[in-house]
């Protein structure tokens, strides 16, 4: 039998937070489309996507919305989940289920339910009705918000990964709000491209909008490739720049994330080049008074990261 996205699942192996939590899966497909998800064609999504005769841009429920909502309230008031993320293959806010309130539904009884903590990351934009739960449940709410750098600049070099995105001033604004409501609020720089979200220009930029809005807090993980996502890569990112950004990656090793999913394989950046980019970020974010951890940094080979006042390597705790 085909494996299908499940509506809760636990961390997969191979995962530093193993065993600790859950993740939920509303929807199967995502508004955001964006040309690097490593979600698109993963094989457990195309079934399901196969199953609910939908494409990945068009996400459709795994179940009509009373049966969904009465199957998250038992298993959240169950007991059984601690910690719960949203999500692995899809954003609880893609656009058109946060217009028709189906993403505040569920983040209601999410809040409201036995679970101690629900750790979101989202490319997404919050409405009104969403932010004010989330201030009213702070204690059980991490909040994420994933963006790029060079997002900040006009021109953007890289708009073209964004481009079914919110602007990036509504995103941060939303977060910022958040952040001031007392919820935990962490900026993730994700997926973060060497040679291009890196540059002095970029970050300057950025930084300094996540100075305006008081928003301290950041992570950061690079662009991994995978063979799945390239045709969407090379549909979406010019040719010359394409060839320059995988330029710098190591196609000549691959790590799985899951063991004997070919699906699930990815190439990193090549070493001198990961190195070299995370000093100049982890360098301008201790500048800038930032508290931060790099996420996948403990691969990096020759990385100094005593020369950091905090513990800079995550362990999965700095945003739970
Ligand atoms: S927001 Fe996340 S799940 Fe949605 S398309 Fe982008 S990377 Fe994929």
């Amino acid at each position: 039998m085909k494996e299908t996205i499940e509506l809760f699942s636990k961390g997969p192996l191979g995962t530093c937070w193993y065993g600790r939590y859950h993740y939920m899966e509303p929807w199967t497909g995502c508004e955001h489309s964006c040309p690097y998800c490593y979600a698109r064609s993963r094989n457990i999504v195309l079934n399901t996507l196969e199953e609910k005769h939908t494409e990945f841009h068009n996400p459709v429920p795994l179940f009509p919305e009373p049966e969904l909502l009465q199957k998250i309230k038992e298993k959240a008031d169950s007991g059984e989940i601690d910690i719960l993320k949203l999500s692995r293959y899809t954003d609880i806010l893609t656009p058109s289920f946060v217009e028709n309130g189906l993403s505040y539904r569920i983040l209601k009884i999410l809040a409201e339910s036995k679970i101690r903590r629900i750790i979101l990351t989202t490319k997404g934009v919050p409405d009104e009705k969403i932010i004010q739960l989330f201030g009213q449940y702070k204690e059980k709410f991490s909040y994420n918000e994933a963006v790029r750098p060079s997002a900040a600049l006009n021109p953007a070099p890289l708009e073209c990964l964004d481009s079914h995105l919110k602007p990036l001033t509504q995103r941060l604004d939303a977060a910022a709000r958040i952040s001031k409501a007392g919820v935990k609020t962490t900026i993730h720089l994700d997926p973060f491209v060497a040679g291009i979200d890196d540059t002095p220009e970029a970050l300057s930029a950025f930084l300094g909008m996540l100075k305006e809005r008081q928003l301290n807090r950041v992570m950061f993980s690079y662009l991994l490739f995978s063979q799945g996502m390239i045709p969407s890569m090379k549909e979406n990112v010019p040719a010359p720049l394409l060839e320059k950004i995988m330029a710098d990656y190591d196609f000549s090793g691959s790590r799985k994330v899951l063991p004997g999913q070919e699906d699930t394989a990815s190439q990193a950046l090549k070493n001198d080049i990961i190195k070299a980019s995370v000093e100049k970020v982890a360098d301008a974010l201790e500048a800038g008074g930032f508290e931060f951890v790099l996420c996948s940094l403990k691969s990096v080979k020759g990385f100094d990261h005593t020369k950091y006042k905090r513990n800079t390597i995550c362990d999965g705790t700095f945003y739970a």
